[in-house]
């Protein structure tokens, strides 16, 4: 499916879709408390693709898990078409659960019918399938087997791939056992045993190099997919600056996680890295270290089931004037990242990550929430391990509302499903989206665009003359501000406000790169449809006499 876009504001060369856009905001001052003055503004921004969809790679850390060996598994049926026969027919792959793979975005209106086209259609973006795939795993069991043990799959599914995944086998990976459950002990059977954690941080800087060479690749994500660890301490001196990190590691300071290691490696080696679990790896040094080295890294905690959920529904609540006064949230799962959360310390991790998916929703409604430091709802998350249920995760969730005139209404949900299997599509968007904005420079005609920390790696100028007099920009390194649609605990700039409503991250998004393309961006329904719904058309003119 392909579209052209004629418009003065964009320009094709045959490397380059540059267009450029008005956007009106509001800033508002506030002179005296309560008091508001609004001053609406425009600015254009001018938005810069570069078309040609380099060789894609990706390396999880934690690839013998059920999110990665499922993830590889995905794209080995999409990629050999396989299909498999279960009780309820045959199955063939797909990417269902993929907001670029199994969703669209509006053109426009032809004729008499809405145009819908794939959101993967709208800029160039990597054939998941032509993605290369290895990684890292405590545990030496190669894909195919690991695939068998995560029990996630249909077993007729397991038997087709099983010769396509075998041959994937994890490399020895940075294992400190302080940072998850006991309980994983037993997994630790390919782990790195170098003495000294500078010397850890080489290997898998060695290893991702290897890779990219090996399968010549241009561009290589890194993802964390591994077990959930305990948040480090963030120490003064250690922590706190790019420097420092360094300084740490030389020094092997004990509270460097392994998943800070695999963020600074990383970035050292210039690929994009993406933290799928809640705990802390993004520490202040690695953002420091992500600007310096112009890097992308964005976390934390793959957006999928229940928190989904809860953005949607209290969204819903708050947005229709109810008021939330309590939200609890039970989950029991049985897979190996039950059994590593059963752990106080990794439970923690979690918990964070879930408890302040809403907030900002409660704050954005003075009306409903005037005090929010005390008014806030009583919010509360269970996790449990039951073995007996796999990888298929219950979660059920009580939200209890104040209606109007003293009434309460109580909604409960119960969740089934198998959850990696909602995480790979959320991993391959993360992927795919994180390569295409790295194409991407954005600038601003007239205003002026921040240097220094905002500023990133300037693009080659081009023919496109939409690109005169304007300096253009990367993105800021940390991605949580676009990419929160799939993460729970998204990590904005600094002075960014975060914003959880997931069909405001999902907006965001779509947003963006309809800009990019030249498309007009939408906020909610077009002002156009809706005047064409309300006002009185032609033909029923003509009926009442006017
Ligand atoms: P899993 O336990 O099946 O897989 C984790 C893998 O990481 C295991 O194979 C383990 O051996 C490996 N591992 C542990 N420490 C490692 C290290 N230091 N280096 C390399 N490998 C290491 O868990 P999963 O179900 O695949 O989930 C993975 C992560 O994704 C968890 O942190 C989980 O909380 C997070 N997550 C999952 C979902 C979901 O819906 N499945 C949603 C959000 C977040």
């Amino acid at each position: 499916m392909s579209f052209h876009v004629t418009a003065p504001t964009v320009q094709e060369t045959d490397d380059l879709i540059v267009s450029s856009l008005v956007s009106h905001g509001t800033d508002v001052e506030e002179p005296a408390p309560g008091e508001y003055v609004v001053k609406p503004y425009a600015k254009e921004y001018v938005f810069c693709t570069k078309k040609k969809v380099p060789k894609v790679g990706v390396m999880l850390v934690g690839l013998g898990g059920n999110n990665g060996s499922s993830f590889a598994g995905m794209i080995m049926a999409n990629k050999h078409k396989v299909k498999w026969m279960t009780k309820r027919g045959e199955m063939s792959a797909n990417f269902y659960g993929s907001l670029t793979q199994a969703t669209t975005i509006r053109l426009g209106k032809c004729g008499e019918k809405d145009v819908h086209i794939p959101f993967k259609n709208v800029l160039p973006m990597v054939e998941p399938t032509d993605l290369a795939i290895g990684g890292w795993d405590i545990n030496n069991m190669p894909l195919g087997d690991a695939m068998r043990r995560a029990q996630v799959f249909d077993f007729e599914l397991q038997n087709e791939l099983y010769k396509y995944m075998q041959p994937i086998v994890p490399l020895p990976s940075i294992y400190d056992p302080d940072y998850v459950a006991a309980n994983q002990e037993e997994r630790a059977n390919n782990v790195i045993t170098l003495p000294t954690k500078q010397a850890k941080l080489e290997k898998v800087r060695e290893d991702m190099r290897n890779f990219k060479k090996e399968h010549n690749l241009d561009t290589l994500v890194i993802l964390w997919t591994a077990n959930t660890e305990r948040f480090s301490e963030i120490t003064e001196g250690i922590h706190d600056t790019a420097d420092n990190l360094l300084k740490g590691i030389k020094n092997n300071e004990k509270e460097i996680s392994p998943s800070t290691m695999f963020a600074v490696a990383a970035i050292l080696e210039g690929n994009p890295f993406i933290n799928g679990s809640p705990q802390n790896t993004l520490v202040p040094g690695v953002v420091e270290l992500a600007l310096r080295h112009q890097v992308f890294i964005s976390g934390a905690d793959f957006k999928t089931g229940q928190t989904k959920i809860k953005s949607v529904l209290t969204d819903f609540l708050v947005s229709s004037g109810l008021k939330p006064r309590s939200i609890v949230s039970y989950n029991h799962l049985g897979n190996n990242d039950g059994a590593n959360l059963s752990a106080a310390k990794t439970f923690k991790s979690k918990e964070t990550s879930k408890m302040h998916v809403v907030d900002d929703i409660f704050l954005s409604n003075p009306v409903l929430y005037p005090n929010p430091e005390k008014d806030q709802p009583d919010h509360c998350i269970v996790i449990k391990y039951i073995p007996f249920v796999q990888d298929s995760k219950r979660a059920m969730d009580e939200y209890s509302s104040e209606i109007c005139m003293g009434g309460l209404n109580t909604i409960v949900l119960h969740n089934t499903c198998e959850d990696s299997l909602l995480a790979i599509p959320v991993m391959l968007d993360l992927v795919v989206l994180t390569e295409l904005f790295t194409r991407i420079r954005i600038g601003e005609r007239s205003g002026k665009t921040e240097k220094g920390h905002d500023a990133m790696k300037p693009l080659p100028s081009s023919k496109a003359s939409l690109l005169d007099g304007v300096e253009m920009f990367s993105f800021h390194p940390l991605l949580g501000a676009i990419l929160g649609f799939l993460l729970k605990a998204p990590m904005f700039p600094k002075g960014v406000p975060v914003v959880n409503s997931l069909f405001k991250q999902r907006q965001c998004l779509e947003n963006l790169l309809r800009a990019c393309r030249g498309l007009n961006t939408r906020t909610c329904i077009g002002l156009n449809k809706m005047y064409s719904a309300i006002q009185i058309g032609e033909e029923d003119r003509k009926k009442i006499g006017k």
